[in-house]
């Protein structure tokens, strides 16, 4: 094996010190070879009034070491505190999420024997990004964005894990019967990139009932991939009825970064008293030997961390009125069960089949976006959004129509994405955001910018207040945007 690899930790907060010592313990005794580099994140560092509860010297030693375990931290009651996760994934550009949601039959009770599902979650996109605005008094909004190379990163990096790991199957959920183009764009690099992995089985389900099939028979499902606020859903769902909330750890995956912690959270209440498992940030820190190229020293762990439940050994949140022992003790009885496999379930095996993970550098390439095109553009025209809470639909509609000019054809007013004018339906309830198309004339060919200004210009001087536009484009000659309900 190389050298020793730095690797940044922080204890966190709450009973985040003491799981994290029992971790580093169980890793040491097994020969991991990591050099810890300590750095101070969370409660103490948000009280300094660092808003992002990092320093910079935390940034610095991360990002030079570029793998991070982290334990849980606190993030205080009251506004202006910023989520150390959200910003350590964006900032770092971790773009999977990574949670296996394993049922440890027979040793742990669960409704769902034999579950072993791992969730991977798109990080950075979707409505994520957190762009929204409000332009009118009644209505609110956020843009879902979600990009063809974000895309093809996350589904690459699914198929990619899939053959790292010896899984046979790799689900896709969205809802493209609805979000044409954007799930629609998701699903469409799914299918593609499917077909270079003829070795492993795929599918798509829309999201809803995806989501149910999950929640009543998760042994159907292998490895789910997903944009991120379905993700989001889904890996708690998942989790949850694993019965692992407590016991399971999560991998955030960038191209040179890449972070390893529990999913549980800082549990104030029980710091402090060698009560707390530590198996959720020891199951992180086995996927971080993974990532590491330690997956020899990762299986070893994790077989005896099986043994150990297996001998019936556990904390008390697991014992669940059974004898339990504390954290040093548990973290002990599985450094004395190093080299040992469980007996009545399947140890298990990195090494075996497919070679085992890729290295940071392997994956980076293999997850790298290639699908990009270099399409025709085409302005054909423009949406308006207008503030209107005075007039009704056929004034407002009669009064755009009139507008269109020369260089526009008017296509329709629409309200909430529901067509209303002309030959709208008068049920159809409208807010005070109106949407009115325009296109160019049939046969008429690309519009421009300058007969989009005029067309605001016309707008304007009708005493219309127009709030905000989207451009309206064909690619290839395809349409690139939606058409609305009734158009
Ligand atoms: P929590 O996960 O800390 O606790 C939920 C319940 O699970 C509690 O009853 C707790 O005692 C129990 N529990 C959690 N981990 C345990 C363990 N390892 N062993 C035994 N029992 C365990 O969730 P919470 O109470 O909602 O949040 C507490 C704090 O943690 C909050 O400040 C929150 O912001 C923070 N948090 C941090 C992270 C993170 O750093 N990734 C994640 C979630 C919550």
């Amino acid at each position: 094996m190389a050298g020793k690899v730095p690797i940044t930790v922080a204890k966190g907060d709450g009973i985040g010190p003491e799981i994290m010592d029992a971790t580093m313990h169980i890793l040491m005794s097994a020969g991991a070879q990591i050099e810890p580099e300590y750095i101070e994140v969370g409660e103490k560092v948000y009280r300094q009034g660092i808003t992002t509860g990092i320093p910079p010297e935390a940034w610095e030693s991360l990002r030079r070491t570029q793998v991070f375990l982290k334990a849980p931290i606190t993030t205080p009651q009251g506004g202006g505190y910023k989520s150390l996760n959200v910003t350590t994934r964006k900032a770092l550009g971790l773009y999977a999420n990574v949670r296996p949601c394993v049922a440890y039959d027979p040793f742990i009770e669960t409704k769902y024997p034999g579950m072993d599902v791992i969730i991977i979650r798109e990080n950075e996109e979707d409505l994520y990004a957190g762009i929204e605005y409000q332009q009118t008094p009644q209505v609110v909004q956020a843009l879902k964005l979600i990009s063809w190379p974000g895309s093809e990163k996350i589904i690459r990096f699914a198929f990619e894990y899939a053959r790292m790991y010896g899984r046979k199957k790799v689900t896709c959920f969205t809802k493209d019967n609805i979000l044409k183009m954007s799930d629609g764009l998701f699903h469409k690099i799914f299918d593609q990139v499917a077909q270079e992995y003829p070795d492993i089985e795929s599918e798509h389900w829309i999201v809803d009932i995806g989501m149910a099939k999950l929640a009543d028979t998760p042994q159907q499902f292998d490895v789910v991939v997903m944009p991120n606020l379905y993700g989001d859903v889904g890996s708690d769902i998942a989790a949850q009825i694993a019965g692992s909330v407590g016991i399971a750890g999560s991998a955030n995956i960038g191209d040179q970064c890449a972070m390893f912690e529990a999913i549980h959270g800082s549990a104030p209440r029980r710091a402090g008293q060698n009560l707390a498992n530590p198996s959720g940030l020891l199951h992180g820190a086995i996927m971080m030997l993974n990532h590491i190229g330690q997956p020899e020293v990762a299986e070893r762990i994790y077989n005896a961390w099986l043994r150990t439940l297996e001998d019936g050994i556990f904390t008390y949140d697991i014992a669940k009125g059974k004898p339990s022992v504390g954290t040093r003790e548990f973290a002990q009885a599985v450094v004395d069960r190093l080299g040992k496999l469980p007996q009545t379930r399947e140890p298990v095996s990195y090494t075996r089949g497919s070679g085992g993970p890729s290295s940071p550098a392997q994956l980076r390439e293999r997850t790298r976006p290639r699908f990009i095109q270099n399409p025709r553009r085409e302005l054909q025209g423009v949406d308006v959004f207008v503030y209107d809470d005075r007039s009704s639909v056929q004034e407002l509609g009669q009064k755009l129509e009139k507008l269109a000019g020369p260089e526009f054809t008017f296509v329709m007013l629409s309200n909430r994405g529901v067509k209303v004018y002309p030959d709208g339906f008068p049920e159809t309830f409208c807010s005070d955001q109106w949407r009115c198309r325009f296109e160019a004339p049939e046969g008429a060919g690309p519009v421009s910018h300058e007969a989009i200004r005029n067309l605001l210009g016309r707008i304007e001087s009708a005493g219309i207040e127009w709030i905000k536009l989207e451009n309206l484009y064909n690619f290839d000659g395809e349409r690139a945007y939606s058409l609305d309900q009734g158009q």
